[in-house]
């Protein structure tokens, strides 16, 4: 076993269905996490501070960049978004997998600083049901969903850079197979060198 934990980063188009697809995952295993970013949005109906994001004034975002405390943060349709890096970092280091839910330019970030992430690609079964599932949640106006489905198409581009993808066709069926990549990232020998050495040691006549 590795004693740190996995760091899973998943991104998607908007309206992919990645909060649903993380929620649920959550839900079924014991040992993850989903680390709370910080935004300068406004909260949605039915959304809590400190549960689906740290709402805060653009001020004290600026004061998180210049104290470094970001993993990563980036501007996503005219917001700043940012992933608190400390409590990730101690939840890896308790042994949690835990799970960014990000943009692809956090996600690039992360790709050059924490390589040994694992990061996954959700997109939706088709370009109508993306559509379908935007205006469905009912969150968007005219002007912000055509701004989101233009954005769609330039972010499923960036997929070729990430690890895997999965087709986010059913919610559980997209977490059995999150759930797969997460048991096989885990048996990775770049993850198990210490199994290895000690294995070795005591064999050693
Ligand atoms: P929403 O406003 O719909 O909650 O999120 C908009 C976009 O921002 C989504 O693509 C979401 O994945 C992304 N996002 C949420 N938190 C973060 C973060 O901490 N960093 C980055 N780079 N993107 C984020």
């Amino acid at each position: 076993m590795s004693q740190h934990g996995l760091l899973i980063v998943i991104s998607g188009p908007s309206g992919v269905g990645k909060g649903t697809v993380c929620q649920a995952l959550l839900k079924q295993k014991a040992d993850l996490v989903v680390s709370v970013s910080k935004t300068t949005r406004q909260p949605r109906a039915g959304e809590k501070d400190g549960v689906n994001y740290f709402f805060v004034t653009p001020e004290e975002f600026q004061q998180s960049i210049a104290d470094g405390d970001f993993l990563e943060y980036a501007c996503v349709y005219d917001h700043y978004y940012g992933t608190p890096r400390r409590a990730v970092e101690k939840m890896l280091a308790a042994g949690r997998d835990v799970i960014l839910e990000i943009d692809t330019q956090g996600a690039l970030q992360v790709m050059q600083t924490y390589p040994q992430g694992v990061f996954i690609f959700l997109l939706p079964p088709s370009g109508a049901e993306l559509r379908n599932r935007i205006v469905k949640r009912g969150t968007e106006t005219q002007e912000t969903l055509k701004k989101r489905l233009a954005a769609a198409k330039s972010e499923v581009e960036l997929a070729y850079k990430y690890q895997y993808v999965i087709v986010n066709d059913r919610v559980e069926a997209a977490c059995e197979r999150i759930s797969a990549i997460i048991k096989a990232e885990k048996m990775r020998v770049m993850r198990n060198q210490e199994l290895i050495k000690a294995l070795v040691e005591e064999v050693k006549e």
